[in-house]
């Protein structure tokens, strides 16, 4: 009943140039499901040269690899593309984390970017002492120098009962495209206590952005004065040996650099946090490398071109980001959106077919500080939201699909608001229903008012037609993403494979559409919003 709806609306909607091409659809569906070489891709990205925080040597081997990969698939015009300044590399090349007293225990953990490395080995006494306000920074002044400080308070792990992973179903997919709010649902159902970020303040609201932000400044000059020899965190919302960390220090060049900080997996953390409760003394050892940038560098996106024929100067893009955090080794984050993206292009250039418009492909770098390095190409090639000046190129970009949301595989598309688009990419999506793609979501969203969440905000914010796939869920928010468990065998080949068809005919069905797919109304100037 629902197939023969679809497919009346679908007959009675789309218009005759938006009718896909089966057989060029056949094509990419064989190149994709019996000649892939995504998994191949995800390989050196991920377990070759990752991790790859942004302008890290992992990043550097990374982009060159790539870089070879695409020119070897015969893109042209392939390139490392500075966008501006970025600011300090930061690379760890050794961790050590052991309790050595009251018994022996290894210590699962890596270290926070932009934190300093500890100088050889150091031991310490460790100490719990919460710093989680002006108070608490007074009651321990003069008191942590050389110590080990746990800075959190430990939480009680709740036995979760529900699957790490999880497809989603046809109603929960059906239901996403029903929703006024689909980025709700960006990463499945949240997790307990919520979810990312700095966690471990007991159950209390999120504070307030500007009066967290002054803390942090707070804190970070009493850690540089206070000198404790390791800050040592977790987060409580992952667990079983999964740590989640991102960075402790800044990567911008001439901002405070702390004391070493690594983040450990919560059971390691309230098993020392306990003992010290009961009054056992604790003794921790360390051992980090960490070496930070002395100066402001540039940082690059990588691009590279399908050459188009009598439409050349219009635009295709895809892509997704580049760099990683370095607790794994980016392998769905996002390893899988750059491998499914070179592989798009990989199935398009084997098809061998001339497309009317320029597809080019873009792995940016800086997403995981804020979008960097998508915002900097939108401003340095489209347009300054801050003015709304156009150049030349802003007319030219017909759209951007991004894929960011790890393994999992594509079961719809997002139009953030751009419910003109909406029968086009029902049509579109009509030859992908056997293999789970079946939603167009979004048509009633609100257009983006500020870059967030992900790289194709940064076309949407300036109003250029900029589209992320809906995905399933998978492990992404329970396990793998900005974790030591971001690893390639957390990947499922068949996702990759169906995602990499979808974006590839997407793309090819863009780039042969007669006209450019319709714009929202182009916004209002406005500064970028505070972030
Ligand atoms: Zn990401």
């Amino acid at each position: 009943m629902r197939t023969l709806l679809i497919a009346l609306t679908l007959s009675t909607v789309a218009l005759a140039q938006d009718k896909p091409d089966l057989a060029i659809v056949n094509k990419i569906r064989a190149e994709a499901f019996e000649h892939s070489q995504v998994m191949e891709t995800l390989f050196y990205i991920s377990d070759v040269n990752g991790p790859r925080v942004t302008n890290s040597n992992g990043f550097h081997a990374a982009a060159d690899w790539a870089v070879k990969r695409l020119e070897g698939y015969g893109l042209v015009n392939v390139k490392q593309e500075p966008w501006g300044e970025f600011g300090r590399s930061w690379n760890f090349t050794h961790y050590e984390g052991h309790m050595i007293a009251p018994q022996y225990s290894p210590l699962i953990g890596f270290p926070m970017a932009w934190s300093s490395g500890t100088n050889g080995p150091v031991r310490g006494e460790a100490v719990l002492a919460e710093l989680a306000s002006p108070a608490d920074l007074q009651k321990w002044k003069g008191q942590l120098r050389g110590k080990m400080v746990l800075t959190m308070a430990p939480k009680e792990l709740e036995m979760s009962m529900t699957p790490l992973a999880h497809r989603l179903t046809d109603e929960e997919v059906a239901a996403r495209a029903m929703t006024p709010d689909p980025s709700r649902f960006a990463f499945g159902p949240a997790p307990a206590g919520g979810r990312g970020g700095r966690g471990g303040r007991g159950n209390a609201a999120p504070p307030d952005p500007a009066i967290e932000r002054r803390f942090r400044a707070q804190l970070m000059q009493f850690l540089i004065d206070e000198k404790p020899a390791v800050i040592v965190e977790y987060n409580p919302i992952q667990d079983g040996g999964t740590v989640f960390g991102t960075s402790f220090g800044s990567y911008k060049a001439g901002d405070p650099v702390p004391p070493p900080a690594v983040v450990i997996t919560s059971e390691h953390y309230n098993r020392i946090a306990r003992l010290l409760e009961h009054k056992i003394p604790v003794e921790l050892e360390f051992d980090i490398r960490a070496q930070m940038g002395d100066r402001a560098e540039q940082s690059f996106n990588i691009v590279g071109e399908i050459p188009g024929g009598r439409k050349k100067d219009e635009i295709v893009m895809l892509g997704g980001h580049f760099d990683s955090w370095q607790g794994g080794t980016g392998a769905t984050d996002n390893g899988t959106g750059s491998s499914v993206a070179i592989e798009a292009v990989r199935i398009l250039k084997s098809l061998n077919v001339p497309m009317d418009r320029t597809v080019r492909i873009a792995l940016w770098s800086g997403e995981e500080e804020g979008l960097l390095g998508s915002i900097a190409y939108v401003k340095n090639h489209f347009a300054d939201r801050a003015d709304m000046k156009l150049k030349p190129e802003y007319a030219k970009l017909d759209a951007y699909f991004n894929d960011d949301t790890g393994t999992g595989r594509f079961r719809g598309i997002n139009l953030g608001g751009n419910d003109m688009v909406q029968p086009i990419f029902e049509a579109w999506l009509a030859p992908f229903h056997d293999v789970g793609a079946t939603v167009v979501t979004g048509a009633s969203a609100v257009a983006d008012r500020a870059p967030g969440g992900t790289d194709h905000t940064s076309f949407t914010y300036v109003g250029l037609p900029g589209f992320g796939f809906l995905q399933d869920p998978m492990e992404y928010a329970t396990r793998t993403h900005h974790s030591n468990m971001d690893l390639y065998d957390r990947v499922q080949k068949g996702d990759l494979m169906q995602a990499a068809a979808i974006e590839a005919a997407f793309v090819y069905h863009t780039a042969m559409r007669a006209e450019m797919l319709p714009r929202l109304p182009m916004p209002q100037s406005h500064p970028w919003a505070e972030r």
